[in-house]
């Protein structure tokens, strides 16, 4: 069986400078993945990649069996495959309905949108009850519900998580954790970079250790949560 995203040798630049140095990892459906690394490693860069941001120049990106390169960025979200960015980027002066309803903007199936509206507010109660607010009343770790939800209104075949736990209180980055949890135990496929390597790879099914654009390690969660090079270097343990 193929998996739903096959990344082969990936290189991304930025003019000169090499972000991303040939990477490969897979992600099979309804498995949680996750690229873990310091600042500047290029997780953000390898998914702005994978959503048709950036241009890669070298490699390839595979999911569902079509091969992304010729692919532009809306319409890889017709495709399947949901960002939702680092920093968040809702939109703070509309009302946090409205901004669910832009992760929808490329669906006509209106009594689904309406369901699946009502299952963001079951997934996030709180979103439900300030519907008509605007959205940027909300709190960081709010807002990051929103962004999730927002990104799983495209009814995603795959969902990219950009450091969903940043800038949140570790009472905040619980739910979060326990959100993708539950969206796992739903079937959601997910793709998860995060600087927190310890809530990132209790969760997942793989993880990889992204270190100044290269993959250094790989392995299941369970594996790398207990490597030592894991621990010493991302969970401050000497
Ligand atoms: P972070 O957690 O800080 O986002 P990251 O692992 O996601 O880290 P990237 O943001 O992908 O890393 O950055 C990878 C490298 O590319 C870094 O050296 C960074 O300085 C560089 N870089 C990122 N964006 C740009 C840009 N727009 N122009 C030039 N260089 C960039």
């Amino acid at each position: 069986m193929t998996a739903l995203l096959e990344v082969e040798d990936l290189k991304v630049a930025y003019g000169k400078i090499e972000a991303v140095k040939g990477i490969s990892f897979k992600v099979e459906a309804g498995e949680v993945v996750t690229l873990i690394g310091t600042n500047g490693a290029g997780k953000t860069t390898t998914l702005r990649t994978l959503s048709g941001l950036l241009k890669p120049v070298g490699g390839s990106i595979k999911f569902n069996g079509k091969a992304l390169r010729k692919y532009r960025a809306d319409q890889i979200v017709a495709l399947g495959l949901a960002h939702s960015p680092e920093g968040r980027h809702i939109f703070p002066r509309m009302t946090i309905e409205n901004n669910l309803r832009l992760g929808a903007y490329l669906r006509n199936d209106k009594p689904a949108i309406e369901k699946d509206i009502a299952r963001a507010y079951e997934l996030f109660p709180i979103l439900g009850e300030r519907r008509k607010q605007a959205a940027g009343t909300l709190s960081g770790g709010e807002q990051q519900m929103l962004a999730m939800g927002r990104a799983l209104m495209s009814q995603p075949k795959l969902l990219m998580l950009d450091e969903p736990s940043m800038g949140l209180s570790p009472i905040m980055m619980q739910k979060i954790m326990a959100t993708i949890s539950e969206l796992k135990a739903q079937g959601t496929t997910i793709l998860l970079v995060e600087q927190n390597a310890q809530a990132a790879l209790s969760l997942a099914d793989h993880g990889h250790v992204m270190e100044v654009g290269k993959i250094v390690l790989s392995g299941t969660g369970d594996n790398l949560l207990h490597d030592e090079s894991v621990r010493k270097a991302y969970l401050g343990e000497d």
